[in-house]
């Protein structure tokens, strides 16, 4: 019986999940690697309703997106969002990263706002599989 270890990319240099912790390009509060990333998104109609010093704030630190307008994002049931928070965490710090967004997700200018929290958790751990030869 042979034991087949994780299968890995790209010629057996990196596994999916190191893969997927790579393309996020930010690393944890604690320094590793991380696995998750969230990415919060608040109604814009209620940012401009609720919190237009955010939208001020927005525009004098990028000014070059005053001829754009917002980053709005349209999800598929036509409503418009727009990103307002994007973390990562590490295995061992995903636990205080979802209470954190569980208490304060949409939270500006001391308000609280409706909001959405994406997880991208990424491929997950490869089980490892192990191979019977036939005749067993
Ligand atoms: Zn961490």
């Amino acid at each position: 019986m042979t034991i087949q270890h994780r299968s890995k990319l790209f010629g057996g240099r990196t596994t999916a999940e190191e893969l997927h912790s790579q393309s996020m390009r930010a690393m944890c509060p604690c320094g590793a690697a991380p696995r998750v990333k969230a990415r919060v998104f608040v109604p814009v109609l209620e940012v401009l309703a609720k919190c237009p010093e955010f939208v001020h704030a927005f525009f004098v630190e990028h000014p070059e997106m005053i001829e754009h307008g917002l980053p709005v994002v349209q999800f598929t049931d036509g409503a418009k969002w727009m990103k307002v928070d994007e973390r990562v965490a590490c295995a061992k710090c995903l636990p205080q990263m979802e209470r954190d967004l569980a208490h304060g997700a949409g939270i500006l200018c001391g308000q609280k706002l409706h909001a959405e929290v994406q997880f991208d958790r990424g491929p997950g751990t490869d089980p490892v599989s192990v191979q019977i030869p036939a005749g067993l």
